[in-house]
């Protein structure tokens, strides 16, 4: 079973929030870790990341914000 990257929850294998970047593809519990990812997805791809589900929310709240402040 693979796990949602940003959070750390294992998710199914034809779940339907899928990301792909440069020809791998990431599965997320849902749209706010995928959203997160995709705002940044180098910050999840690196080791000392530690996936949490409280640390994901607060990314896409930041992500948000930053988006409707532009
Ligand atoms: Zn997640």
């Amino acid at each position: 079973m693979p796990a949602d990257v940003v959070c750390g929850m294992t998710v199914s294998e034809n779940g339907k929030h899928l990301f792909e970047l440069e020809g791998r593809r990431y599965l997320f519990c849902g749209s706010i870790c995928k959203k997160a990812f995709a705002s940044n997805p180098g910050k999840y791809l690196d080791p000392r990341h530690v996936p949490s589900k409280s640390g994901a929310l607060m990314d896409w709240l930041r992500n948000l914000l930053r988006v409707r402040s532009v």
